[in-house]
């Protein structure tokens, strides 16, 4: 095999482990089967005889942003690093360039002054729902709300949060062409629409 084959083999064989599997989450499997998706297309196009062409780019890129628009769902954001945490890392490192790279990332989310994403609550308030097509928003944002309060104690703002996240993780099912409406499993059960 060439070298290339062996690499791109390698990266297919650990594509898997990159998100775990949860099959008791129905929603979160459906999003992580489009994640292997992508990857697979991003695989297939780096990994194409036609070097340096526009249109390999580009579905490299697309690719790529569909992974990182995929991820953001899949899981909570990775925490900003603490200042204890780094010092530790920084006893067991010697290089100083790697040293000074740790100092630099303390503190700092990916997306400067956002707060820390909260999408990853709208997917595991969709894997509850289908499992429990009754469930109301109100009981999801008491499950899964990380301000932290106790129950009954959530603020409309909490709802209001919770409601947005899920509208939009159902915008972005029905892109791919599943329907996950709130209301209508609460009536109709869950339906496969593809
Ligand atoms: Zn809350």
């Amino acid at each position: 095999m060439p070298p290339n084959a062996n690499f791109r083999a390698g990266l297919e064989t650990i594509a898997p482990s990159l998100v775990p599997d949860h099959p008791e989450r129905h929603v979160y499997s459906i999003l992580r089967e489009l994640w292997l998706r992508f990857f697979a297309d991003f695989l297939e196009a780096a990994f194409s005889d036609s070097s340096n062409s526009p249109e390999r780019d580009s579905k490299m890129s697309q690719s790529q942003k569909m992974m990182r628009e995929l991820r953001s769902w899949l899981f909570a954001p990775v925490e900003p690093l603490t200042t204890a945490d780094a010092l530790q890392i920084l006893t067991e490192i010697s290089d100083q360039s790697t040293q000074e790279i740790i100092l630099r990332s303390v503190g700092k989310r990916s997306h400067r002054g956002q707060p820390a994403s909260k999408r990853h609550l709208a997917i595991f308030a969709l894997d509850a729902k289908y499992v429990f097509p009754h469930l109301t928003q109100r009981a999801a944002t008491h499950m899964l709300c990380p301000c932290g309060k106790g129950d009954d104690q959530h603020s409309d703002k909490c709802r209001e949060q919770m409601r947005q996240q899920i509208n939009r993780a159902v915008k972005l099912l029905r892109t791919f062409g599943y329907d996950f409406t709130w209301e209508r499993i609460g009536t109709d059960g869950w339906k496969e629409t593809i």
